[in-house]
């Protein structure tokens, strides 16, 4: 994994304000995963020109309209953010979302040991610090919690936790701390591994419609994969997910939790009034909102202004389609040249426009396959982990549970850590 050499400064109240969101922000999810009446409202717009979101679409409406087999529903979250100057001073932070994961948000496992490598960078470098500047920092632990919880409520102590992978598989590493956490917890909970392929051909439903790989009854089907258009190459793919999805089994995440965290319906929840359905106590909203940038639809008869604004100036704009995993969004003059090509389009629906965050710069060294670790200017990104367990009628579990802190060139547009931009990172609390 690359990392960065030393820990990277960040204002400690802008930690604590992120943490302290984190199980509004899961609330509110829950609500729109559970509102049907909104989810359409919100996704129908773009059914018929985004492919992938129909194809999940159809698999949300037809285990609907079966009924359910399965109440319990569980999420592992990471709400990413990065940090702004608030003014002009250039002293005081303030955090601004880039995007809600409710479907594989990864890195827990493997942020967890990089607050050792830095307190000992510190070290040989004799700088000085107190021990709450580089707390201990152990997303697997709460996650691992979650899951087992989850399993709990499966009640069959021989049905095993089944993680699906890709292939091949770059988070391996991360995936296998996430399961010493659970086997920490539970030594006796069987973890299995699977690909899509080898569930197309292993997978069954029971007569109660148990899911059943080889002859083991899973209790909880985490994904891992399944986020991309192309890990669905044939129609077998989607057959699987929606068999996987009308199983016994628990799902993390549901299609409705994987819709839910949609960038449209982030579009929409920014929209003056929205939140105000979905959470009570005006503080509250106050402050998830204060965390907002502009977000726009680009579909309807005043989208226009801003898409004259977005040609005028790019570099002020992301351009968002309905995709996870990195290396989607469109920035600068891409984002004009094809705004250009479809602004008169029905393929619109499908996009929505961000202002861009102007990540507040520092100097960090980056150790990364091939590169020196010359003293840069670097932005960093903060992603606040989460569990939540419920069934669709109250919240069983909702807590936050620990930080990935990425960092890369200041330059660097998306900041993927597989990808080889983005670098392990720490914070160093002031
Ligand atoms: P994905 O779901 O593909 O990961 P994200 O919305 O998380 O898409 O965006 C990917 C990356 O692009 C982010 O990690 C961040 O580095 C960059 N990015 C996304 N939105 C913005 C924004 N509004 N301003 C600046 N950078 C952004
Ligand atoms: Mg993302």
């Amino acid at each position: 994994m690359p990392f960065t050499l030393f820990p990277s400064i960040l204002p400690a109240d802008v930690l604590s304000k992120t943490k302290s969101l984190q199980t509004a922000f899961q609330t509110v999810i829950y609500k729109v995963a559970n509102n049907h009446e909104f989810m359409k409202a919100c996704l129908s717009g773009l059914l018929n020109v985004d492919d992938f979101t129909q194809q999940l679409w159809k698999i949300y409406e037809t285990v609907r309209n079966e009924g359910t087999t399965q109440e319990v529903s569980i999420i592992l979250t990471r709400n990413d953010y990065m940090m702004e100057y608030a003014e002009e001073d250039g002293v005081k932070q303030d955090c601004k979302q880039v995007e809600f994961n409710t479907f594989a948000s990864g890195a827990g496992g493997v942020i967890s040991s990089m607050v050792d490598v830095h307190r000992y960078s510190l070290s040989l470098e004799d700088i000085l610090f107190k021990d709450n500047q580089l707390p201990d920092n152990h997303p697997t632990a709460g996650l691992a919690k979650g899951l087992v919880k989850a399993w709990q409520l499966y009640k069959n102590k021989r049905a095993a936790l089944l993680f699906i992978v890709g292939i091949p598989e770059p988070n391996t590493p991360d995936q296998r701390w996430l399961e010493r956490d659970i086997l920490r917890l539970d030594g006796s909970i069987k973890v299995i591994y699977r690909t899509f392929p080898q569930l197309i051909k292993q997978m069954t439903l029971g007569e109660n419609k148990e899911l059943i790989v080889d002859g083991t009854e899973v209790a909880i089907v985490y994904y891992r994969y399944g986020y991309a258009p192309k890990h669905y190459p044939t129609d077998a793919e989607f057959k699987l997910r929606l068999d996987m999805e009308r199983s016994r089994a628990i799902k993390c995440p549901t299609v409705a939790f994987h819709l839910a965290g949609c960038k449209k319906i982030q579009q929409v929840l920014a929209e003056p009034g929205v939140l105000e359905k979905f959470i009570d106590g005006t503080d509250v909203i106050k402050d998830l909102r204060s965390t907002f940038v502009g977000l726009y639809k680009l579909d309807t008869k005043d989208s226009s202004k801003i898409i004259t604004q977005a040609l005028q100036t790019p570099e002020r704009f992301v351009l968002k389609p309905q995709r996870e995993g990195g290396g989607n969004n469109l920035f600068g003059d891409e984002l004009k040249d094809y705004l250009e090509k479809i602004k008169e389009s029905p393929e619109l629906s499908s996009w929505i426009l961000m202002d861009r965050i102007r990540a507040a710069k520092h100097r960090n060294r980056l150790i990364r396959v091939g590169l020196g670790p010359e003293c840069r200017d670097v932005v960093s990104e903060l992603g606040i982990f989460g569990v939540h367990i419920s069934t669709p009628t109250s919240e069983l579990e909702n807590f936050e549970c620990g930080y990935l802190l990425r960092t890369k060139p200041e330059e660097a547009n998306e900041g993927g850590l597989f990808s080889g931009h983005s670098c392990l990172d720490s914070p160093f609390l002031v």
